[in-house]
């Protein structure tokens, strides 16, 4: 496993290779099935040339034409049964790739929802992105075609030699002769081609972006005259990408004569090594000519497995990023300790989002079960960051978050979300129907629960009249809600989940004032009976909690009741008098 500063994970071969074992093992029956048909469909093709060099050699020796019409009958039998046979072959081996590649993918979004947040963040969600889509994609093209096609010519190649050398070992060693070139012209394209194609999408993905920069940005370019500027650097790109094209044509250019001219010599070498042992009366005819006519098919697999091998090489990179998501190491372990209380405690709490540059530096704070804490202060104090440690979302960098005595980090997830959960202002809906975006939080929740966890927020009747109620597609294709309804959707997720305490970062400040006090309302009922830290970034909120916190620098400068704080003189009163004069 390797880490360049924050990125995720890269797994090494050896975990690589652990992951390919452990989806063939998954699918192992499967595997032998298509690894028998394979075998069964290249026997019939072996049947062919065998049975041809038996007839010139009966022919040479004198025969019936009765004789000679069977055995082209045998022949002909043998054709049709390779063709029906490759037929099954060939649907079971899409199936298995296409099951491979599920498992793969399924895995691999299990993997990446369960990443913790804190890593995600470090390395930026640009890294996951890339690794969902492109590396996801180069995987799919390689275990769909690439790896049954590679099972196939592997069968085949292997079978034929077996066949060759078992018709006469002698006359066999004919066919060796191409292979030093082969694999001299193998191993010479394998080493240049993934560097070689691999600069090549980098050079298109360059010149894509330019390109669409320079259509975006026309206006602006033209305003500032800086025409010429970008046609040089998209001719820049230009040339790189017709560089990189160019090496890899080269490379192309050089290796198909190469083996062109490897796969024609073994034919050639069976024929004249074999008639030199025919006229030493070693061998006859008939098996020279079956063994040439073998060297002959191998052309077509050797040619393809090189390709595929090439292809197989960039899909073990891939697999490497994808399989390296799965490396990320927790960043909290669940112990087994139970809550005594509904207490919130955070003690000498720290954090760093990059080691060595604290923004929070030692907070206290008691939260009482049923009050309502605003946290108000300065853009960029810490606010949102203690807001984050109070509901566990990642563990602080020093000093703990405890709820009834046990540190929030301590609790397994599920358990977490059911004792504190952060209300935040993104709501995505997920593609699906609304009773399972619901369940998110609650899956064994009824149908009778769902509507009671809407009519709590006040969705009740819009859910109503959706065209299937509960069961109704949303999210992107799906029924479109309003930015209004996705957050009343959210607020039903947390009436099910049901944490005793809520931190709530500013959570209705986006929406239009209309649809904003209609939510105030849901999110009312649903604040209800619950402890509350209110991230305010308006002051009329802070005026109403129990407590206000005022953040400062990372510390808890002043606390209190608002008419204290405010007769106090501090820097809450001073914030209030000008929010007062706004
Ligand atoms: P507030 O909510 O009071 O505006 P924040 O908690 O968002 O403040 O930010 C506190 C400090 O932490 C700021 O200096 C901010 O730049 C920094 N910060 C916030 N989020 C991140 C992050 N994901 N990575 C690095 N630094 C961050």
């Amino acid at each position: 496993m390797s880490t360049t500063a924050n990125q995720l994970p890269i797994a090494d071969r050896a975990e690589v290779n652990r992951t390919v074992g452990r989806l063939f093992r998954h699918h192992r029956g499967q595997l032998a099935a298509v690894a028998v048909l394979h075998t069964v469909a290249a026997v019939a093709g072996l049947v062919g040339p065998f049975l041809l060099g038996r007839v010139i050699d009966e022919v040479t020796g004198g025969t019936t034409l009765d004789r000679v019409d069977r055995l082209a009958l045998v022949v002909l039998g043998a054709v049709v049964a390779q063709a029906v046979v490759t037929r099954y072959a060939q649907r079971l081996s899409m199936v298995f790739g296409e099951r491979v590649f599920a498992e793969l993918r399924e895995e691999f979004m299990r993997t990446a929802t369960r990443l913790p947040l804190s890593t995600v963040e470090k390395a930026g969600t640009g890294d996951l992105v890339a690794r969902t889509t492109n590396d996801v994609n180069k995987l799919q093209h390689a275990v769909r075609f690439g790896v049954p096609r590679v099972l196939v010519c592997v069968v085949t190649i292997g079978l034929t030699t077996v066949a060759s050398f078992l018709a006469d070992p002698l006359v066999a060693l004919g066919l060796l002769l191409g292979v030093p070139l082969i694999v001299v012209a193998t191993r010479w394209y394998l080493k240049r081609a993934t560097p070689g194609y691999l600069r090549e999408s980098a050079a298109y993905a360059t010149l894509n972006g330019t390109i669409t920069e320079a259509v975006e940005g026309a206006r602006t370019t033209d305003a500032l005259h800086l025409g010429a500027r970008v046609r040089r650097r998209i001719d820049a790109d230009l040339r790189e990408a017709f560089a990189a094209e160019r090496y890899t044509l080269g490379l192309r250019l050089r290796l198909i004569p190469s083996l062109d001219s490897a796969v024609s010599i073994a034919p050639i070498a069976v024929v004249l090594w074999g008639a030199w042992l025919v006229s030493q009366d070693v061998t006859t005819v008939g098996t020279v000519a079956t063994i040439a006519m073998y060297a002959h098919q191998m052309g077509g697999p050797v040619f393809d497995l090189v390709f595929w091998l090439d292809e197989l090489q960039v899909a073990a990179v891939a697999l490497a990023r994808v399989v390296g998501v799965g490396l990320v190491g927790p960043d909290r372990v669940a112990g087994t300790a139970v809550p005594a209380s509904e207490e919130v405690r955070a003690h000498q709490v720290r954090y760093a989002y990059r080691e060595g540059h604290d923004v929070l530096h030692g907070i206290d704070l008691d939260l009482a079960p049923g009050e309502r804490l605003a946290v108000v202060g300065p853009s960029g104090a810490g606010k949102s960051t203690l807001g984050r440690m109070l509901a566990g979302i990642h563990p602080p960098t020093g000093g703990s978050v405890m709820v009834g005595g046990v540190p929030l980090v301590e609790l397994p997830l599920e358990d977490l979300r059911r004792h504190v959960a952060l209300v935040t202002q993104e709501h995505h809906v997920f593609v699906g129907s609304l009773a399972e975006n619901l369940r998110l939080a609650d899956t064994v929740a009824d149908d009778d629960r769902l509507w009671e966890a809407l009519g709590a927020v006040d969705a009740r009747d819009w859910a109503a009249a959706l065209p299937d109620g509960l069961a109704t597609e949303v999210g992107s294709g799906g029924h479109a809600l309003s930015p209004a309804q996705a957050q009343q959707v959210a607020l039903a997720r947390l009436v099910l989940l049901d944490p005793h305490t809520l931190v709530l970062d500013e959570a209705t400040s986006l929406l239009d004032p209309r649809a904003a006090r209609h939510l105030e309302r849901s999110l009312n009922a649903v604040l209800t009976g619950r402890t509350v830290v209110a991230i305010a970034h308006r002051l009329h909120t802070a005026h109403d909690a129990d407590r206000v916190a005022v953040v400062d620098g990372g510390r808890i400068s002043e606390i209190g009741p608002h008419d204290e704080l405010v007769a106090a003189g501090g820097e809450y009163a001073r914030l209030w008098r000008s929010w007062q004069h706004e």
